[in-house]
Formats: C-alpha cells, structure tokens, sequence
C-alpha cells in the first residue's frame, strides 16, 4: 500500500509553522487529556491536537476497518496491535482530511470544534502501557567511551560486543512521560578507596541521550522474528532520556548489569513518529565488521537520519545545548535488535519499549551522556548563566529534541523532558 501520507507537496489547511515538528508528513500518534478531563488517542499538526475518537465518531474514517472504541482508549496498544496495514490506512486517511485541497471538516465549525484543540489546552500521556522494556547498548562509540574509561582503552570493547547487540531487561513501571518531574534517588554507593558502601541521594545523576522503537505483537513464544520481517514489526520511535545514576551504577552493576541505577526513571517524548513516516529518511548504518551471524545479516538502508540534540535548563536560566548527535551512528539497527531479541523464541507484544542504548558520535561534542562528555566529571562543561556541570544538579530539566529534514519535509519527535528534584526520604 502506497503511504499517501508522506506526499512531501501536499499542504495542510491547518497553519504549520516553518520549523515545526509536525507538519502535515509527520502525522504522529499519542495520548491526550481534553480540559474536559476526557481521555483519547490523538494526533498533531502543527500545534493542533487531533481527536481520533471525534474525528472516528463523526465518520471520518469511513471505510476503514476499525473496532467503534479504537480509538476511546487511554494507551495505543490496541490500535497498535491492528498491525501496519491499519496504521497506514488511518494515516494516510488524516493526511487526505487534512489537505488544503480538501474542505469537507474545514468548512465544519460544529466537527472541528469536537475535533481540534490547542496543543496548550491539553495534557499529553503516556502513549502506550509498556509491558516490557528492553535497553540496548548498540552506540559502538558510546561502548568504547565507558570500556576506555573504566576498564582498559586498549580492549574497550568486550569480545561479545562485535557480535551481539547487547542489551538488558529494564523495568517498565517507572517510565514516565515527558514533563513529570523525578526525585533523585537514594541508593548505595561505594567512596572512592573505602572498602564498605553507605546510603544517601545520589551524587551522579546523569542522562542517557536515546531512542525507543515501540513494537507491535508480533510473534508467539519460541518462535522467532527474521531479521527480513522484522521493521513490519515496528509501529514507531520515540526520544527516550535513560535517567542514570552512576555512583549507584557503579557499585551495583556486577555481575548481572543494571538495575537500581536505571529505574528511577526513564522519559519518554508523547508523540510516537512512526516508522513510515520516517521512510524518507532512511540511510546507511555503520560498516559492521567482521560480519555477523547470519541472523543478523542486512543489506540496504536500514538506518535513520535523525539529529539529535541534548540541553540542560537550570532552574531560572537559560538553557545550555551540551550534546548534538544522529541516530544514524547507531553500530547496530533496530531490525538487527529485534531479531537478536527474538531469536531464542522470546515473544514481543504490543507496546513494548526497546531503548537504543546512549548515542553518542564520533566526535567530543557529540556525546550521549554527561560521564561521556565530561569525561567522569574531569572536564566539567560550561553553562550559559556561569556555572559549571560534571552531572545534572537539583533543579535541572534536561531536554532531548530530534528532527528529519531534507529538501522537502522536516519532522521531528518534539521534546522528551523531565526535572530533577532534590532528593527527600
Ligand atoms: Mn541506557
């Protein structure tokens, strides 16, 4: 089926700023709360919020097979599980409502009441209800940043690292939307030279500059997803700031990896871009050698052109830009992660959350994490208002902003942004 909806000519009679995220080719997914205190499914252009279940209610999207509640939910994951065919009908059918040559809802004052709000006068959620949240570690500069720094720069790489895109299970209960505010957490931590742990609010909290794909359910367990099939799998991406806390990482992490470290919090922005409307931008991944097993054997463009950017705003202050990066340095594709997630028979279900891993390029400035781009905390960056940071302070929002552009269209994720508050037992 053609995607009607990336038509890169067409125009909205909705107004779209020059720099929007959302022009009328992103045609993005999320939750909203009306002031009315109603719940539904949403999309957006430009800084229009878009209520499906109104624009469904009112027969818009005639013809297409739907359930009459599809879109009266409080998460996605129903839609999601329609599978691709649907999602593309539904998007190119907003796409064609939407087009400045077509007046039928443009023209109804009483429709467009029910179905337009202000971006300011709604609330976003959390689009989906995470079952399960896989983190990767796929960024190759990233894992040689921390190998180099903690362990040994000759070997900064582990054995297995070439070979697998290495990841681990997370917690799906404490990731949160953008916007809501996290308490830095308490946890152990070992002193340097000290040979007992003691507790208290962490000292290191840091970000980790990602991206999530959110899956559709896809197979049953003990079969498998070819790495071929794989993206049909694949409903959309979202920013994703994996909350760390480094002191406690630190001490915690052997032998079975994470775990208090990263669950505090992970942020992720509301609206899901899908991976059509990401389809122009698709390019090249990294060369990957030596060549991996078969299972994870790709050829073509199976990457995306996403700038990325990461700024913190202490409190009061205007905001520092401390890292810009693209996804497209990512070693190992998404493709490439679901298929090594599923390989063993391990089943995937709608709404499942799978981070990237920090992104970090090649060059200082293009880091994914303050332990990176401060080197542990050795070159502390400076802010715009005069201060200093080596991690993130109390009263800081970090804000991850991503976007596509080419000649034609650009599109991004909007913001994914949360504040540390100060630490309170
Ligand atoms: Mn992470």
């Amino acid at each position: 089926m053609k995607i009607t909806a990336n038509n890169p000519n067409r125009k909205s009679w909705l107004k779209v700023e020059k720099h929007s995220d959302f022009p009328i080719q992103n045609i993005p997914f999320g939750v909203f709360l009306t002031k009315d205190d109603i719940i539904t499914i949403g999309s957006r252009i430009g800084d229009y919020a878009i209520d499906l279940a109104a624009l469904h209610q009112l027969g818009y999207f005639e013809g297409i097979p739907l359930t009459d509640d599809i879109f009266m939910q409080n998460t996605l994951n129903d839609f999601i599980s329609d599978g691709r065919t649907t999602w593309r009908l539904v998007r190119n059918r907003i796409a064609n409502i939407f087009d400045i040559e077509n007046s039928k809802l443009k023209e109804n004052k009483e429709h467009k009441n029910k179905i337009l709000f202000n971006i300011k006068d709604i609330e976003m959620l959390l689009p989906v209800d995470i079952g399960d949240y896989t983190d990767f570690y796929s960024s190759k500069e990233h894992a040689t940043n921390v190998g180099t720094m903690f362990r040994d720069p000759d070997n900064a790489l582990l054995p297995n690292w070439l070979h697998i895109p290495i990841g681990y299970h997370g917690r799906s209960s404490s990731i949160i939307v953008s916007g809501t505010k996290i308490r830095r957490p308490h946890g152990q931590t070992i002193p340097n030279n000290a040979s007992q742990p003691v507790f208290g609010p962490s000292k290191l909290v840091d970000f980790e500059l990602e991206m999530g794909f959110i899956t559709t359910d896809a197979n049953k367990l003990g079969k498998s997803i070819s790495i071929d099939e794989a993206e049909e799998y694949i409903f959309g991406m979202v920013l994703l700031n994996d909350w760390s806390a480094r002191d406690i990482q630190k001490w915690e992490y052997v032998p079975l990896g994470p775990f208090l470290a990263k669950n505090f919090a992970s942020t992720i922005s509301p609206w899901i871009v899908t991976m059509d409307a990401l389809t122009p931008f698709k390019t090249e991944s990294p060369e990957q050698n030596p060549k991996p097993l078969p299972y994870l054997q790709q050829d073509g463009k199976n990457s995306y052109d996403i700038k990325l950017q990461a700024a913190i705003k202490p409190k009061k202050q205007e905001e520092t830009i401390v890292s810009n990066t693209n996804f497209k340095y990512m070693y190992w594709t998404m493709t490439q992660q679901l298929a090594h997630q599923t390989v063993n028979g391990c089943n995937v279900r709608s709404g499942d959350l799978y981070g990237s891993g920090t992104i970090s390029g090649p060059t200082k400035d293009s880091y994914g994490s303050m332990l990176e781009l401060t080197w542990k905390g050795t070159n502390p960056i400076k802010m715009n208002d005069g201060t200093e940071r080596k991690f993130i302070n109390d009263g800081d929002t970090v804000i991850l902003r991503g976007y596509c552009k080419n000649d034609k269209v650009r599109i991004g994720f909007g913001e994914c942004k949360g504040k540390i508050r100060k630490a309170k037992m």
